[in-house]
């Protein structure tokens, strides 16, 4: 914005993936009915005492150790008291004075890099849904693993803050953290932002968008926070601390409630709950799960598989994507063929049918068979797709799918002459069009033949062929 510098600092919950929740056996995963996950645990009541998940700590670590941050050896679990129908204990179980991690950063491209005040874990609350008959509770949430990661206010566009979530959104997948689904809410961001006056070092007041539920809400919802801002700023009003929700549909936020006092959260240190203190075989132990992260995939698919950035990007996009590709190659596929294989023609067929590569009936072994084929020959580059086809919907080998289509590459020129023949006879226009030096027009010729063999001609032949027969003299 003109004569404005924009601030902004995001607090993210990410939900941990594990089975149960962080603090009940009930499970965290796939909540089916409402009100059917639920354990006495999770309701506070009488009698029940909280026991922490390892899985969710474990995984809570690894989202520290992925940003950067500083695990603390000893942090402490906390109850924080507010009363709300999605909260049947009366408090959270989250973290207070002393969180499980501190700093950390965030590349968000340019060579930016926007640091991390702290990170926590904390149990999820209940889903409130408002409804024409009244407010309904569903407790099936409650009491789900998350981390709150709180960024420092860095970072200065709604761009900065998109690449921001996607970074940070791509390493939890990466380390098994989260799936970070946005829509799902397994990811679920809160933005702060403010204005204040080009070169100014004192921060404006700062307004808290919720309801951000995509990378492009998020973006979209902070450039609109921005103009409104600046125009009440620039005709002289004042910003009110506030919480405002994020309209996608109307295109504009609206103000929730205000933020005038911060609401008194009567912390306390959760008395059912002992120091959490994490020893460094455990540190060491998750570093070793963590494995490889994007940027260092990247760096191996450049270097070893001499790969393109465009490649690289796509293919180390997703985790088990990139261990797919990796499969294709290991079972004697060339990396560059393997890629292309993949991500043109794979991926969209899998795409079209509403598969996921998971699913699907070519495993890396059988592609790697098909590009296999195609090298040597006994398959054309049409036919090889036909292949493909055939094996995402039969369970047999590439071989066996070569039979059954009857699709074995055409190149013995016997067979070919009469067909290149008749292309000739077929189109007389392109003839005259190519012999007038129009080269596109053999490619009408070529594709009689390809028609002709349903794919099966070979190209190189079938050029040879026309371009004997167009350039002798007429019979
Ligand atoms: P509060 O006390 O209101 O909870 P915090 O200082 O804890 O505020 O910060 C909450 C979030 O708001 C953090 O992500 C932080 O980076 C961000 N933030 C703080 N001050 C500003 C500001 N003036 N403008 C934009 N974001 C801010
Ligand atoms: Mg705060």
């Amino acid at each position: 914005m003109t004569g404005y510098t924009t601030v902004i600092g995001l607090e993210v919950h990410v939900q941990l993936a594990t089975k149960s929740k962080l603090f009940s056996p009930a499970p965290a995963k796939a909540l089916g009915d409402p009100n059917t996950r639920v354990h006495p645990v999770d309701l506070g009541l009488p009698g029940v005492l909280p026991r922490p998940n390892r899985h969710a700590i474990e995984l809570a670590t690894r989202a520290a150790l992925v940003l950067g941050a500083e695990v603390q050896r000893e942090s402490e679990f906390a109850r924080k008291h507010y009363f709300y129908p999605d909260l049947p204990k009366g408090y959270q179980i989250s973290q207070f004075d002393r969180p499980l991690a501190l700093g950390g950063t965030v590349p968000i491209g340019g060579g930016r890099s926007c640091r991390l005040h702290r990170l926590h874990v904390e149990e999820d609350a209940g889903k409130l849904s408002h409804t024409g008959v009244g407010t309904l509770v569903d407790l099936n949430r409650a009491g789900v693993p998350l981390v709150e990661i709180v960024s420092e206010p860095d970072l200065r566009t709604p761009a900065e803050a998109h690449a921001f979530l996607r970074h940070l959104r791509e390493v939890m997948r990466f380390a098994g953290v989260s799936d970070c689904d946005l829509e799902l809410g397994s990811m679920r961001c809160d933005a702060n932002i403010s204005l204040m006056p080009a070169g100014s070092d004192t921060f404006g007041t700062k307004v808290e968008l919720k309801n951000l539920n995509s990378l492009k809400m998020v973006q979209r919802a902070l450039a609109y926070e921005q103009r409104r801002q600046a125009a009440v700023l620039a005709a002289g009003g004042r910003i009110l601390a506030e919480t405002r929700g994020w309209h996608d549909e109307l295109g504009e936020s609206r103000s929730q409630r205000s933020k005038e006092q911060a609401p008194d959260y009567r912390y306390l240190p959760e008395p059912d709950l002992p120091p959490l203190v994490l020893d460094e075989a455990f540190l060491a132990r998750q570093r070793e799960q963590i494995g490889e992260l994007p940027e260092q995939r990247r760096e191996r698919y450049r270097t070893s598989f001499g790969l393109g950035d465009h490649d690289v990007a796509a293919l180390a996009r997703d985790r088990a994507l990139g261990d797919w590709f990796e499969r294709v190659v290991t079972a004697g596929a060339d990396a560059k063929s393997a890629c292309n294989w993949l991500l043109e023609d794979l991926l969209p067929a899998l795409r079209e049918r509403g598969l996921a590569l998971a699913d699907a009936k070519v495993s890396p072994a059988k592609l790697a068979a098909l590009i296999a084929l195609l090298d040597a020959g006994t398959l054309t580059r049409t036919t090889a797709r036909k292949v493909l086809h055939h094996l995402l919907a039969h369970d047999v080998s590439p071989q066996r799918a070569l039979a059954e289509l009857a699709l074995a590459r055409i190149a013995d020129e016997e067979t070919l002459a009469p067909l290149v023949d008749a292309a000739i006879a077929a189109l007389p226009a392109a003839v005259e069009a190519v012999r007038a030096g129009k080269e596109k027009a053999l490619d009408a010729l070529k594709g009689h033949v390809m028609r002709q063999t349903r794919g099966r001609a070979d190209h190189e032949v079938v050029d040879r062929l026309l371009r004997a027969a167009i350039e002798s003299p007429e019979p």
